[in-house]
């Protein structure tokens, strides 16, 4: 597997998804308005799961989220597999400038669970700058409820982060 691409960053963050995380959204962070996905191109996530991650969000967004992406697309997220520490089945890295806006979101998956689009979509959602949610029904809230969905406080946190 090609290693994931390197970033220059001024500001990461990973919510690793058993850990403790804030509600809310995170401080100053807006995400464009579509993000393109990328999956490692030399990886095994399955598409059909990407796609549906992608869709969770997309039907519940007043205008779509997520798409499809290139490689040479500002603002993305790529999605991999790679072994996590303390038994996590994903995490999220943000990469932020200065302006609060994402550069990228690094999503990987434990390779030890075939993950669905659920899990992915949770982690999407960090992509999107949410913490997790003590709602239980919220696909933000950790560990994940099966199944769970964005709800419309999610998307609303999502929107109301922007200026
Ligand atoms: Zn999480």
């Amino acid at each position: 597997m090609t290693p994931p691409r390197l970033l220059l960053v001024l500001a990461v963050v990973t919510a690793g998804c058993l850990g403790s995380y804030d509600e809310g959204l995170l401080d100053g962070y807006c995400p464009p308005e579509v993000l393109p996905m990328i999956i490692n191109a030399e990886d095994d996530v399955d598409p059909a799961a990407v796609t549906e991650a992608m869709e969770i969000w997309n039907k519940a967004a007043p205008s779509p989220f997520f798409a499809a992406g290139e490689p040479a697309a500002i603002g993305w997220v790529e999605v991999w597999h790679e072994e996590l520490p303390e038994n996590k089945l994903g995490d999220a890295q943000m990469a932020q400038d200065a302006d609060g806006a994402i550069i990228a979101c690094q999503v990987r998956l434990t390779p030890w669970w075939e993950a669905d689009g659920h899990t992915l979509a949770h982690e999407l959602g960090h992509c999107l700058g949410l913490a997790h949610d003590h709602t239980v029904d919220s696909i933000m809230h950790s560990p994940p409820a099966d199944p769970s969905w964005p709800l419309a406080a999610d998307i609303e946190r999502v929107i109301e982060g922007c200026p």
